[in-house]
């Protein structure tokens, strides 16, 4: 059975598009495209059938199945040849019960999904090898792309860079100047792309790189371009199969630009199609307070506005005028959808707090764990609940941030848990006061 996918316009304009078509736009109303997959054919296979070829294939080595995104390569881009994927082993990351942290929030069923556990260090993987994948087809096949292109705040150019040297493609990366940390700067220099730091925002970059793509033979590798939401989709079909095929009640996640959770909705939209689930979780999307656009539409019955953003500790996700709001809104809409949003101080405290049950969060982690710390006290979300709270990027990424807290140099974040290294004389006795002082500290510590 020959599996099938397109562009389609979201706002439902007639016609059909070629994935391999380097169009970001409805050429009708302007409105953004997805890809829309032939979901009678897949019904050639049942559920269980599909279920058992995900389980086969899941984290084994025949090329190129062994990647989470590859092993539903069907219901992602059926129509990519297996010698032009582009793959460095995407997904299968940890999903664990947090058990300790969940029980100081008084639940018993919280688990945490570790998309930062990858490749370059965030989730932005999971899409990149499918649209990197398309562009390397396409041009093996002599269609004319000079390089392809991004703005980023950060680790959507880290990934970029990596899929397109791993193709043997050139890359270019826009990033705002001074606004991505130390990690995420050096990723795309290693990786050989031209990096472009511009003096601006990521929404800045983003109306430069939206012009180039239009006028100059780059293609756009933004999430606004679908093909990036189809791999990142296999997160939520991931989350099901490592929960042995059932649906958590919640799932929590930061939202920047709003790909990542219309990528979410849509694929537990397509196990729901395909009969794998007979229901739906609430989705909840955490925001910073500093960059809260959708956090105030949910506010105003989804009425969207614009907003300038704010400089954030979640720097990825310091992002006013989201280009994926729409999905975004209908997913919700679709998902009993909740939005909470986080100050600096809530994101980082709850970032450092959650430390000390043995995570190391990213700033944007943080924000999805205040998030769910708030909605828990507000009784929004249930104590028996079981909650899968999606982490975005490793923590590894974002020393500055970790340091800036421990050293209490954060704006406007009190620190409560801050922990400084204890600097000592080469001395055995400091060393064993330092111990003792320690302990005592511990036992009369709340
Ligand atoms: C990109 C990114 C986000 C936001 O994802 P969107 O799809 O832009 O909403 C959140 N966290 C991290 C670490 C990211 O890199």
């Amino acid at each position: 059975m020959a599996y099938r996918a397109v562009f389609r316009c979201i706002a439902g304009c007639s016609g059909e598009h070629p994935v391999w078509d380097p169009i970001y736009r409805c050429p009708s109303c302007g409105d953004l495209l997805e890809v829309a997959h032939d979901v009678e054919s897949l019904k050639d296979r049942s559920a269980a059938a599909w279920m058992r070829l995900f389980d086969e294939r899941y984290k084994r080595t025949t090329w190129p199945y062994g990647s989470s995104v590859w092993g539903k390569k069907e219901w992602v881009c059926p129509d990519v040849r297996n010698d032009s994927v582009v793959s460095m082993d995407e997904g299968g990351t940890n999903l664990f019960w947090a058990e300790r942290f969940g029980r100081e929030l008084g639940m018993d069923d919280l688990w945490v999904k570790l998309c930062g556990n990858s490749h370059t260090g965030s989730f932005k993987d999971l899409g990149m090898t499918v649209l990197v994948s398309v562009v390397r087809q396409i041009m093996d096949e002599g269609g004319d792309i000079r390089a392809v292109a991004c703005a980023s705040t950060g680790d959507t150019s880290a990934s970029l860079a990596a899929y397109a040297a791993a193709g043997g493609i050139p890359a270019i990366v826009l990033l705002p100047r001074g606004k991505v940390s130390t990690a995420q700067l050096l990723q795309p220099i290693a990786n050989g792309a031209l990096v472009l730091a511009l003096d601006t925002d990521f929404d800045g970059c983003m109306a430069i790189v939206q012009r180039l793509s239009q006028d100059e033979g780059i293609y756009l590798a933004n999430s606004m371009n679908s093909l990036r939401l189809e791999g990142q989709k296999t997160v939520a079909i991931e989350i099901v199969q490592q929960l042995d095929w059932t649906v958590p009640d919640v799932v929590v996640i930061p939202g920047g630009n709003l790909g990542n959770v219309s990528a979410l909705g849509a694929g537990f939209d397509m196990m729901s199609d395909l009969g794998l689930i007979d229901r739906q979780p609430q989705i909840v999307v955490a925001q910073a307070e500093a960059a809260n656009p959708l956090y105030l539409a949910y506010g105003r019955d989804w009425e969207f506005e614009p907003v300038g953003a704010k400089p954030t500790q979640a720097s990825a996700i310091q992002i006013g005028n989201p280009v994926s709001v729409r999905k975004a809104i209908r997913t919700l809409r679709r998902h009993r959808g909740i939005v909470e949003q986080a100050s600096e101080a809530e994101l980082a405290e709850a970032a450092a707090r959650a430390d000390r049950t043995g995570m190391y969060n990213c700033p944007h982690t943080g924000v999805a764990l205040a998030a769910l710390i708030k909605l828990r006290e507000r009784g929004r979300i249930d104590a028996g609940a079981r909650v899968v709270v999606v982490s975005t990027a490793s923590g590894l990424k974002f020393t500055d941030f970790k340091l800036g807290y421990h050293e209490r140099r954060l704006p406007d974040v009190p620190a409560t848990w801050a922990n400084v290294p204890v600097e000592l004389p080469n001395d055995y006795d400091a060393v064993r006061r330092a111990i003792d002082e320690h302990s005592a500290g511990r036992e009369s510590a709340p």
